[in-house]
């Protein structure tokens, strides 16, 4: 708490990502919205993810072996280094974002800020974390009206506000098993740290596919072109298409219908970057998705 670097943080030169958002806007103004929310949002994670502790969970080649096996995700819901008073802060603070930019209505609004003062939220927090693999894309949260309703878009709406304001703590843990060789023993097509799903995926410039949490934003090594979603292998029954500028691609499986983008890092100025690359590829999700692809 009395890190003497933290009153100027905020002053600080603006971080990479937020440059490069920026410029997303500059060259997309039809995505100035979208930019625009997420900087917030990034905003507001960077204010707390500055003061949540390393994790201290037990990591180590063995450690991965065994879940390697076992398809098992590392990191337990408790070990987590959660600060309850913090995610509350986070959850109301994303659902005023969200609301500000009309990714939120009224009633979905109320709810988030009613679950913001619940004394079960790290409860919830932790059924969401556990149901994890199910939930798909919140990295970027396109701008379009979550409607309240049936008790699934109820869970969307939770899924959505959860995973924005579990982003710091979640990413915190995954940079620490980042920097480990031997998260290259994991082949499994869900997160190995917290066992979610992939929205998102980077080719390297040694033609390896990378794939990153939608999350934690960890990313590890998987098949080029099996589908991450159902592991279909068959090269007939993937479709794929790339942006003009050969930035970005999409791999689209014809087995069960779900799509993957990939930033293509062999022709990269820069790395990737999960929110920035997310949401400069939201007109690359509509493309996908008028082909019949979720
Ligand atoms: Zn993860
Ligand atoms: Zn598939």
């Amino acid at each position: 708490m009395a890190d003497p670097e933290r009153p100027t943080r905020g002053r600080r030169a603006d971080s990479r990502e937020v440059v490069e958002l920026r410029a997303v806007r500059e060259l997309h103004p039809e995505l100035a919205d979208a930019v625009d929310m997420h900087l917030e949002l990034l905003e507001m994670q960077r204010r707390v993810q500055g003061r949540v502790p390393l994790p201290s969970f037990e990591l180590n080649a063995d450690v991965m072996a065994r879940h390697e096996a076992e398809a098992r995700p590392i990191l337990r819901f408790e070990d987590i280094p959660l600060d309850p008073t913090d995610l509350r802060l986070l959850v109301r603070q994303t659902a005023d974002v969200l609301r500000r930019f009309g990714a939120l209505d009224e009633a979905d609004y109320q709810k988030a800020q009613t679950l913001g003062r619940d004394m079960n939220l790290l409860a919830m927090a932790g059924e969401w974390y556990r149901s994890g693999a199910e939930h798909h894309a919140v990295a970027a949260v396109s701008v379009s009206r979550v409607s309240a309703g049936s008790p699934k878009e109820e869970a969307t709406m939770a899924a959505q506000v959860l995973g924005l304001a579990m982003r710091p703590f979640l990413s915190r843990c995954a940079e620490v098993l980042q920097q480990q060789s031997y998260l290259s023993l994991w082949t499994h097509q869900h997160c190995p740290l917290c066992g979610g799903e992939p929205d998102l995926s980077v080719i390297t410039p040694a033609a390896e596919r990378h794939l990153i949490c939608s999350r934690c934003t960890l990313r590890w090594k998987f098949e080029a072109l099996t589908c991450p979603y159902c592991r279909n292998s068959d090269r007939s029954q993937i479709t794929s298409f790339a942006t003009p500028d050969g930035q970005y691609r999409v791999y689209a499986c014809d087995v069960c219908h779900r799509y993957l983008k990939a930033y293509d890092g062999r022709r990269a100025t820069r790395p990737v970057m999960p929110v920035v690359d997310s949401v400069a590829t939201l007109p690359l999700d509509a493309a996908a998705m008028q082909r019949g692809y979720s």
